[in-house]
């Protein structure tokens, strides 16, 4: 196996000194720059994500990142990858995982994709909000299930009461240690006879079966803000899945979805909507009324309206969360010609007709010079 992975500080594009929180906070913007399901037409979008993920993964675990950066350090990328990580050159694993590392270094190359322990316990749900929770924020209460710790044995698989014999593969630390030649530090990793704890199970906890592990309902409150995008995602730190007894639960992302409305479409900031007006109104001018994302509103449709003529009302559309105030109201003016006249009526556009002359209107004028031009 061969593959270049790049160093995870450039893809987070982070400096080596970032905080935990500017590494989270970079991680953040990039993946819901890069998530795939905001960028469907591309076939890049997926494996970006996941480097970036992969990156994230790394440097948010301090034990990880610190060997990262201890290792690059001891200069033992110069196995055959050129400068290593901190030449700001591409880095190959693969040369360390032909040295057959294993431990820290597993979880490492893991994190890299390189077949690793792969489930950190990270869950992904679907939120529906509507429009209007979408455009002015809220609080949303989500029950899910989720895998935790079993309470009935405290997640330690063994039947509550029953004798629990002191491991001897680490005598009770639930730590090992080893030496790599090739590095100057011990390595410790979890023992993996007793998955940490220690001690042995000698009869398994019926409820979970040993495994220290059940399936429960979970609820959480999130705040959504204003403003919110249609595939947008939200991430809840530690409420995903327990992925093994005594390690720490994964993230919940949540993956917002927006209901439609029966008036309103959204185009950036702002909201389109679409009223039909009759055809004297869109002659003489009038007052008409418009839903708006406040309830009822009334909007001035000016004298000689043309169909499909977009009118705009500002400040009427959704919260910018940036620059602060909030995008317009579009609307879109139909102008519905009638299909059933009374006799009177009928009359009156007969009228109206001979009145206007048939050729009268200045679109349908230059309309009937082009065609003379093109046709003669
Ligand atoms: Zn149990
Ligand atoms: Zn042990």
């Amino acid at each position: 196996m061969s593959r270049l992975v790049r160093d995870p500080y450039e893809l987070l594009e982070v400096p080596r000194e970032a905080t935990p929180d500017e590494i989270k906070s970079a991680f953040r913007k990039l993946a819901a720059r890069h998530h795939p399901d905001r960028n469907p037409d591309d076939p890049g979008a997926q494996e970006r994500f996941k480097e970036i993920n992969a990156a994230y993964q790394l440097l948010s675990d301090p034990q990880k990142r610190a060997m990262f950066d201890r290792f690059g350090a001891a200069g033992v990328g110069g196995a055959g990858a050129g400068t290593g990580p901190f030449g700001g050159m591409p880095f190959d694993f693969s040369n360390i995982a032909d040295m057959g590392f294993d431990g820290v270094f597993g979880d490492l190359l893991g994190a890299f994709g390189f077949g690793g322990k792969g489930d950190k316990g990270d869950l992904r749900r679907d939120v529906t909000l509507t429009f209007q929770e979408a455009v002015f924020g809220c609080e949303k209460e989500i029950e899910y299930e989720r895998v935790e710790s079993c309470s009935d044995c405290q997640g330690t698989g063994a039947s509550p009461g029953s004798n629990r014999p002191v491991c001897g593969a680490c005598n009770g630390r639930g730590k090992v240690r080893f030496h790599q030649a090739m590095l100057p530090i011990a390595v410790e990793r979890t023992c993996s006879r007793c998955h940490g704890t220690g001690r042995l199970v000698s009869v398994p906890c019926g409820t979970c079966r040993g495994d220290g592990l059940s399936r429960r309902k979970k609820t959480v409150v999130v705040h959504i803000p204003p403003g919110v995008e249609d595939g947008a995602t939200h991430l809840v730190d530690r409420a995903g899945n327990v992925p093994r007894a005594g390690r720490a639960a994964g993230d919940l992302e949540l993956v917002i979805k927006v209901a439609s409305h029966p008036f309103f479409k959204r185009s950036g900031d702002d909201i389109v909507c679409s009223v039909p007006v009759t055809f004297p109104q869109a002659t003489l001018g009038s007052e008409v009324e418009v839903p708006t994302l406040e309830g009822k509103g009334k909007l001035r449709i000016p004298q000689g309206t043309q169909p499909g003529a977009m009118l705009r009302i500002r400040g009427k559309g959704i919260p910018r969360r940036v620059l602060g105030g909030r995008g317009d109201q579009i609307v879109e003016v139909v102008v519905e010609v009638p299909t059933q006249l009374s006799e009177r009526a009928r009359q009156l556009v007969e009228e109206l007709s001979k009145e206007m002359g048939a050729d009268a209107q200045p679109q349908r004028r230059t309309f009937l010079d082009k065609l003379r031009d093109l046709f003669g």
